[in-house]
């Protein structure tokens, strides 16, 4: 994806209050993001472990931003395997429940939408092979990384919309 800026980004949020898009945590390092390698950049709260943000650019009218309240990991068996919903990947432990509210009147009404994702976020990085996620991560497929990448991004739009629509 195309570096974005600070603002950018806090501009982008789409389902919680213009005070709070001003005031969450934005990653500090920005400029030092792998962007070439990323098809969304996610990110932990260091100041609210359940917090999770997420942005995207998945058309043209600019980067769409959510923010997501994770499950505790310890919700979810450490022992058990399980799925990322947009990558795909296979992790112990290593997936957490995120739960987006609406955007609008639908989330100012509490309507909300969950997906399982890398608690880390970061997706892009372990369909690339930039991060492991152990053995098992990943099932044996004949489809190339762009495929791969291009149902990544499939997957997270059609997230991202159920939160927009
Ligand atoms: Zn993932």
């Amino acid at each position: 994806m195309k570096p974005l800026t600070e603002q950018e980004i806090r501009a982008a949020f789409v389902n919680c209050t213009k005070g709070e898009a001003r005031r969450l945590s934005v990653p500090r390092d920005l400029a030092e993001l792998p962007w070439d390698d990323l098809d969304y950049l996610g990110w932990r709260d260091p100041q609210a472990p359940d917090r999770a943000y997420l942005v995207a650019e998945l058309d043209d009218a600019g980067p769409t931003a959510l923010v997501l309240r994770a499950n505790g990991s310890a919700a979810v068996g450490q022992t058990r395997r399980s799925m990322c919903s947009v990558c795909l990947t296979t992790h112990s432990g290593g997936v957490s429940l995120m739960v987006a509210p609406k955007a609008g009147r639908a989330g100012q009404q509490g309507n909300s939408v969950g997906a399982y994702l890398c608690s880390d976020l970061a997706c892009s990085l372990y369909l690339r092979g930039k991060r492991d996620a152990g053995v098992g991560a990943r099932l044996h497929e004949t489809i190339t990384l762009e495929e791969k990448i291009r149902r990544t991004v499939t997957n997270l739009a059609a997230f991202v919309a159920k939160v927009t629509s």
